[in-house]
């Protein structure tokens, strides 16, 4: 009985026969590290992935390290002495696991990069996460289209970047920067403070009071005299620190427009903020999808079988290129919410009004 339910979760999972025909022989312990429990996203990433490994008859650790990097060493190297026999790892930097991935792979355990793209180790089999490009691309887009729907240009905008140990990071900003920056040398947009490069715009951690703080330099070291149109935003954490800067100085009152600010991850305060006409538009990205795709890759390595990818030029941790499933971002924004959020199941109507 619990053979043919893990045959049937194994299918509808994984998508691939052969290896759910093998459940019994793949069934084992998987170590899931994940980042923070301070974003919603990683909490959603996280119960998806425990319900569809236990429904597929594996063994679950799952850990959060609010985002301190030793915290993240000391619970890989835990599961290690535990003995799991796979690591399902969304790394707080991508830069500081190569000796955890090597004591990981000393003891026969294998690697899966769950997001975030692990850097400078041989020991990642497979890479499951978003086409990351794309995010910046839909970002920009989105922001361009709000722009452009209050009135003609020039306009007045600001960048921000992600957390710079985050490869992700980076991505985002290149995808942007393909859509703003013709435009930008085109003189349609300009950025006022002239603050351009991850290495300027970046924010450590994600940290949505780092980028209010970097928000209220900006206003007042350049906006005094001019307006603001438009933030580029990649993620909703970030967004809201933005949002509430922009509200210090009025703006969001009286004919103090709100500047289209983007974000990313759909996270519930920031739904509820674009339905208060206060952020634009936030970047979906469905995790149970992930949580599937990283399933069929944990039951192909164990069975030693190749799990479905879809790239495999995009990601080079330094040592190769990653092989990896990229699933596709969805822009959200007033006009489609209900549709993508309510529609997939994702939220309920009751949690966001
Ligand atoms: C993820 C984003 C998330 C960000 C902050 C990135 O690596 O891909 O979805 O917004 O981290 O948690």
């Amino acid at each position: 009985m619990t053979y043919i339910k893990n045959a049937l979760v194994g299918l509808v999972v994984g998508g691939a026969v052969l290896s759910s025909i093998n459940t019994m022989a793949a069934n084992g312990y998987v170590g899931i590290a994940m980042p923070t429990k301070s974003s919603a996203r990683w909490i959603t990433d996280g119960d998806s992935m425990v319900t569809l490994f236990k429904d597929a008859g594996y063994k679950v650790d799952l850990q959060y390290a609010e985002d301190e990097i030793p915290n993240q060493l000391a619970q890989i190297e835990n599961m290690i002495v535990k003995g799991v026999d796979v690591l399902v790892i969304a790394a707080i930097d991508g830069t500081t696991l190569s000796n955890a991935l090597e004591n990981a792979d000393a003891a026969g355990i294998k690697v899966i990069s769950y997001d975030r793209l692990i850097k400078n180790s041989p020991y990642v089999s497979y890479y499951a996460t978003f086409d990351n490009f794309k995010v910046g691309v839909l970002q920009a887009k989105s922001l361009v289209n709000g722009l452009q729907q209050r009135g003609d240009g020039p306009y007045n905008i600001e960048l921000f970047g992600g957390s710079p140990d985050d490869n992700n990071a980076y991505f985002f900003y290149n995808g942007a920067m393909s859509v703003l920056q013709p435009m930008i040398d085109a003189g349609d947009i300009k950025v006022i403070s002239g603050q351009m490069g991850m290495d300027k715009v970046g924010t450590l951690r994600w940290d949505g009071a780092t980028a209010q703080a970097r928000m209220d330099n900006l206003l007042s070291a350049h906006y005094t005299e001019k307006r603001i149109d438009g933030v580029l935003s990649p993620y909703d954490g970030i967004s809201i620190g933005i949002l509430s800067s922009l509200k210090g100085v009025g703006y969001g009152s009286g004919n103090m427009t709100m500047p289209i600010v983007t974000g990313q991850d759909a996270e519930i305060p920031s739904i509820k903020s674009i339905l208060a006409d206060e952020q634009y538009s936030t970047i979906f990205k469905d995790t149970r999808e992930l949580a599937n795709v990283t399933v069929s890759m944990v039951q192909a390595v164990l069975n030693d079988t190749k799990p479905e990818i879809n790239d495999t030029t995009t990601y080079d941790n330094g040592y190769k290129v990653v092989p990896s499933y990229l699933l596709e971002p969805v822009t959200v924004d007033k006009s489609n919410w209900q549709e993508v959020l309510l529609g997939s199941g994702y939220y309920k109507r009751s949690q966001i009004e």
